[in-house]
């Protein structure tokens, strides 16, 4: 295993970290994670929600029990509760909106894990200003919580996870200058994040991947790869993925909801290698992706274009799901693609090209010919 700094941290973890959110029950997640620390492993991302049936039995309580005697000093742990407003459930860390109770989240996690202090703490998918506002705004927010328990020696470093867009995480990162560790989505398809990683980097704040295969779409075999890179050949579209987010100078540790022995050994043995993508080989790769298009430029999931459609079309979604077949040459979203065919409120033949969406998109997509283009998949997949 290799092992990463967290930004300016004085921290490091292990480039493939444990996602604690796809456990199938107790005994799963016993075994998984002892065989992640087996192969060195040593960044847990733990959330309060997570497989939550009552105070004691919930991820956090299997943590506990799987690395209750182990040497929490070979530990990373990093735990989280979700800023909102709204009506509050504390033992699952939602709906958090006060000092109070995000101080009770702290302390609840801490006796369900069963350790003196966690690492890092996160607000939980803070996406949207509202979250934000919720989390960090006046002398009694969650942020404040945090802070104090920082000062306590509860938790040593803040930071949040987020699905949001570019634009917030930055202006969220200078805002709140404690914030050394982000947690974001991204993968080869969705590379909004990117200057996100750039302004990272360059600022020395951690950063956690999470999503790295696109929730299971980003695997199996694609021969376009192979076309255009050769030294890729043959390699699974998991390790290519996995492969090119190590590949960033930027990037911590990836987390994946590992909950199988074999997808946790695999994945693991990428993040052994020395240089998993050098830098040139991932400058090539991103030049491809303009080759795999035949020189359009792709959708980078930014969501610029959100609620802009009036036909209520969810337009990066499926722009998405297009360039997986179409440019990565893969058949996983096949299936969610030819559910489209009777899906009446995400069809993209609903598509009455008005351009609203094309204005909002950096990248100037022929959206409304994308659409046309799918239309056509779509019937091609369903009468295979
Ligand atoms: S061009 Fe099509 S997809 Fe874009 S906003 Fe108009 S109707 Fe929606
Ligand atoms: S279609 Fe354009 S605006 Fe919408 S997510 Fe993709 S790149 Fe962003």
């Amino acid at each position: 295993m290799r092992y990463r700094p967290v930004g300016d941290t004085g921290t490091e973890v292990s480039a493939l970290g444990i996602g604690t959110m796809r456990f199938k029950d107790r005994e799963n997640a016993a075994r998984m994670i002892e065989r992640e620390l087996e192969l060195g492993l040593t960044y847990f991302d733990i959330g309060s929600a997570y497989s939550y049936k009552d105070f004691d039995e919930n991820a956090e309580t299997w943590v506990g029990a799987a690395i209750a005697g182990k040497d929490r000093s070979q530990m990373v742990i990093s735990a989280k509760a979700q800023p909102r407003h709204g009506e509050p459930q504390v033992d699952r860390g939602l709906g958090i909106s006060t000092r109070d109770q995000m101080a009770q989240c702290i302390d609840n996690s801490l006796q369900r894990v069963g350790v003196q202090h966690f690492d890092f703490y996160q607000l939980w998918d803070m996406s949207a200003a509202d979250h934000f506002e919720a989390a960090c705004a006046g002398n009694d927010s969650p942020l404040a919580a945090m802070r104090q328990a920082r000062d306590q020696g509860l938790v040593r470093h803040l930071g949040f996870t987020s699905h949001g867009g570019a634009d917030d995480i930055l202006s969220w990162l200078q805002q709140v200058p404690d914030f050394r560790f982000v947690t974001i989505y991204y993968n080869f398809n969705d590379r909004y994040p990117e200057r996100v990683l750039e302004y990272c980097l360059e600022h020395q704040v951690g950063v956690c991947i999470m999503g790295p295969l696109r929730g299971g779409l980003l695997t199996g075999s694609s021969e376009v790869f192979a076309q255009h890179l050769p030294a890729l050949a043959g390699m699974p579209v998991q390790e290519i993925a996995l492969r090119f987010l190590l590949g960033s100078p930027a990037v911590s540790t990836v987390i994946s909801g590992m909950n199988e022995i074999a997808h946790l050994e695999e994945n693991a043995a990428v993040a052994s290698l020395e240089d998993p993508m050098p830098l040139d080989q991932r400058a090539q790769f991103i030049e491809a992706f303009r080759e795999f298009s035949q020189g359009q430029e792709l959708c980078t999931a930014c969501r610029y274009c959100a609620g802009k459609c009036p036909e209520g079309l969810n337009v990066s979604h499926l722009m998405g799901l297009l360039q997986l077949h179409d440019v990565f040459g893969l058949s996983t979203a096949d299936p969610q693609i030819k559910a489209l065919a009777g899906n009446e409120r995400q069809n993209p033949a609903k598509c009455v090209a008005c351009g609203a969406c094309v204005e909002a998109c950096p990248q100037d997509l022929d959206i409304p010919g994308r659409m046309d283009r799918f239309t056509v998949l779509i019937e091609e997949l369903t009468s295979a």
